[in-house]
């Protein structure tokens, strides 16, 4: 019995280590065929929650190499947020465009005005070839309520530093966005807690 259960465990042993065989030279050509050297425009949409968790988690990755961040966060300024105050404190370049949640203001040309702010912002950031992450948190909604020319912004992504990464989130990423980036991913809300009636966390929701 237990000599037929242990030719059994040899036999899947064997055939696991076959297979990692088969999946790591798989994976290594790969990496071999992968020459370009560049950096990349990701785009992170969707309904569910993990979008400015993410870009924000890929400008501390930066940093954590001593790379050149800058952050331009559209629409939620007035909102405290945990990843401002520290990366603030930590010297890197901030634009919040500072209006708060549209239903709020409630004034268009106010808002309007404050994306183009922001986007001037942008635009410098684009240009500095130093810059190895820069993340604009939100701008999915400057293009989907046209506050921003789509073409213009698409024309800056495209003509960016060629070391540089771009991080743009937002729900609903416009079709022209998503073709021109290199990286699209789409946060899926499985479940939010929020929709049984758990309260926002600070640390945690912003
Ligand atoms: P996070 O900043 O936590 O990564 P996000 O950037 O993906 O979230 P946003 O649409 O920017 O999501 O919304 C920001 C706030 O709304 C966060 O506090 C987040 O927890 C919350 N939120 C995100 N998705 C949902 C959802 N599907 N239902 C309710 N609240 C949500
Ligand atoms: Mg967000």
């Amino acid at each position: 019995m237990t000599d037929k259960n242990d030719q059994k465990q040899q036999d899947l042993n064997a055939e696991h280590k076959a297979k990692m065989q088969q999946q790591q030279a798989e994976v290594r050509e790969r990496v071999r065929a992968a020459k370009e050297k560049r950096g990349t425009l990701i785009v992170i949409t969707g309904n569910g929650k993990g979008k400015s968790t993410s870009g924000f988690g890929t400008i501390t990755r930066a940093l954590g190499y001593d790379l050149k961040t800058a952050v331009v966060q559209y629409v939620k300024g007035t909102w405290p947020c945990g990843e401002r105050d520290l990366l603030q404190k930590m010297g890197v370049p901030f634009h919040v465009m500072g209006t708060g949640f549209t239903w709020d203001t409630q004034d268009r040309e106010k808002d309007i005005a404050a994306a183009k702010d922001a986007w001037e912002a942008s635009k410098k950031f684009l240009q500095d070839p130093d810059i190895h992450v820069l993340l604009l948190d939100e701008l999915t909604y400057m293009l989907t309520y046209e506050y921003l020319d789509l073409d213009e912004v698409l024309e800056a992504l495209a003509n960016r530093p060629e070391n540089m990464t771009v991080v743009v989130t937002g729900r609903g990423a416009h079709p022209r966005l998503v073709e021109l980036a290199d990286t699209v991913s789409e946060v899926q809300a499985v479940k939010h807690a929020f929709e049984a009636g758990i309260k926002a966390r600070k640390g945690v929701d912003w």
